[in-house]
């Protein structure tokens, strides 16, 4: 607990400094609404914040000695059994780091003890090969870091007045998006599109999906308040989305729904048990989360529903549809309902291109006549809620574009639809106690990163939307 309260001063400290130091960037643009607030940028802080809010992260490092070779490097910071062998392939076939030379350095990042990322530094490179495992047996990804990247924290204050679209497009773009400033070339627009549309999806359909009806509950003169992050590559003077880190949406006709964040392992999901996730709670340290989403794909409408005895439609037979058809148009993204790992990835017959996915409690889902699959994962990836797994298509018997959705608890087939879905896990215990100690902290920090008070919900809630104690 002493470390952990050391920590926050240290940041608390490092805070104070940074923004002494840096000049408050405001930004005004015209139109039916603005920002209401100075947009700060933030640099550096990121680390910080996520040293805080991951506990322990560890970082072994090794250098190439005389002789040394890739393996001597992956072995002295503890890779080891598959991870080392996907490490050498990777750096060797893909990146194409075919030799170390002395003075080249490896880097381990570990949080609390589950390999997270591997960074090698070839002395003479302008920047790193990172491969990312997240808590996984497989790598994730992989790909060269330039040297000047770097990710960026920012705080900014939307006011609504048609739609959370229009509200980020207007408040929430950096100037600094395009080398520029601008909008001139067409490499501008898809990037202003991209980073619109990685905000607004974090927000509406991941952050508050559960709590805040973004067709009918958002009124004009609603505002919400994010802490985003943000990837920002100075060397083509480009910035991109990355994630939410809090956000705090305020309603014109009273109440607030908040979403605070906390960095922890999921349960023993993952191949290897573990990964570090960011997952965000109410005040009360419940989650946002349900178990499982509603549905496999936006605004899907149910062509067949689920039936014990319906006619095929193109075997032309009475048989059993134990599932749920949504069409969607081709090539529409399929998000796992809820967190879990890859069992079945393959062209299974009746049901062409298909992904199972083993969720807690017993549960699994899979997902029919997939046109294709999510670039980065395999059977035995660890998929989260919401992530993409595959895209809409028309493979095997099928007659349209459309995704065959299934579920089964204990190994026998339920309704998705009637279903009871259990809500996710709240935080219990030791995390409960850290979240509660770490968030007047928090709140005290984005206060000062944002120079203003930031809001605050009030201890007894009487929103009728908030639906956080249920
Ligand atoms: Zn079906």
């Amino acid at each position: 607990m002493r470390s952990r309260l050391l920590l926050i001063s240290i940041f608390l400290l490092a805070m104070g400094a940074t923004f002494l130091f840096r000049k408050p960037h405001s930004s005004e643009t015209g139109g039916v609404w603005s920002i209401t607030d100075h947009l700060y940028k933030l640099e550096c802080l990121t680390d910080s914040l996520n040293l805080i809010l991951a506990d322990t992260i560890d970082v072994r490092t090794a250098c190439v000695e005389p002789g040394g070779t890739l393996g001597a490097l992956l072995y002295s910071t503890g890779i080891e059994g598959n991870r080392y062998l996907s490490c050498c392939d990777i750096f060797i076939d893909s990146l194409g780091w075919t030799s170390v030379h002395l003075g080249d350095t490896l880097e381990a990042l570990y949080e609390r003890d589950v390999l997270a990322e591997v960074r090698a530094r070839p002395r003479n490179g302008r920047g790193y090969y990172c491969i990312e495992f997240e808590g996984t047996a497989e790598p994730v990804d992989w790909y060269w870091v330039p040297e000047e990247q770097y990710r960026r924290l920012r705080a900014v204050t939307l006011v609504v007045n048609s739609s959370v679209w229009e509200s980020i497009a207007n408040g929430a773009v950096p100037e600094d998006l395009t080398p520029s400033g601008q909008i001139v070339t067409r490499r501008d627009s898809v990037r202003q599109v991209a980073y619109i549309k990685g905000f607004e999806n974090e927000l509406a359909n991941r952050l508050f999906i559960y709590d805040i009806d973004f067709y009918y509950d958002v009124q004009p003169g609603d505002s919400v308040w994010v802490l985003l992050e943000e990837n920002r590559y100075p060397g083509s003077s480009e910035t991109t989305f990355r994630r939410i880190i809090a956000a705090k949406y305020d309603f014109a006709l009273g109440g607030m729904t908040e979403a605070i964040p906390f960095f922890h392992q999921p349960d023993s999901l993952a191949p290897d048990g573990s990964a570090i996730i960011l997952d965000h709670y109410h005040r009360d340290g419940a989650s946002l989360r349900t178990m499982f989403l509603k549905m496999p794909v936006p605004f899907g409408r149910v062509s067949s529903p689920y039936s014990d005895s319906r006619m095929h439609p193109v075997l032309g037979y009475t048989r059993a549809h134990r599932g749920i058809d949504y069409a969607a148009p081709m090539g529409t993204e399929i998000y796992v309902v809820g967190d879990g790992v890859i069992t079945v990835r393959a062209f299974t017959g009746g049901y062409g291109n298909m992904v199972r996915v083993r969720h807690a409690n017993g549960y699994e889902t899979g997902y029919g006549h997939m046109n294709g699959y999510a670039a980065h994962q395999e059977i035995g990836s660890y998929v989260r809620q919401g992530d993409v797994i595959g895209y809409v298509g028309s493979t095997g018997l099928s007659t349209g574009p459309h995704v065959h959705f299934e579920m089964k608890k204990n190994g026998s087939y339920v309704n998705p639809a009637s279903e009871i879905l259990p809500p996710a896990n709240p935080l219990l215990a030791n995390d409960l106690d850290y979240f509660m100690l770490q968030l007047p902290v928090l709140e005290s920090t984005w206060s000062l990163m944002a120079g203003m008070d930031i809001p605050v919900s009030p201890p007894q809630s009487t929103d009728p939307n908030d639906t956080s104690t249920e």
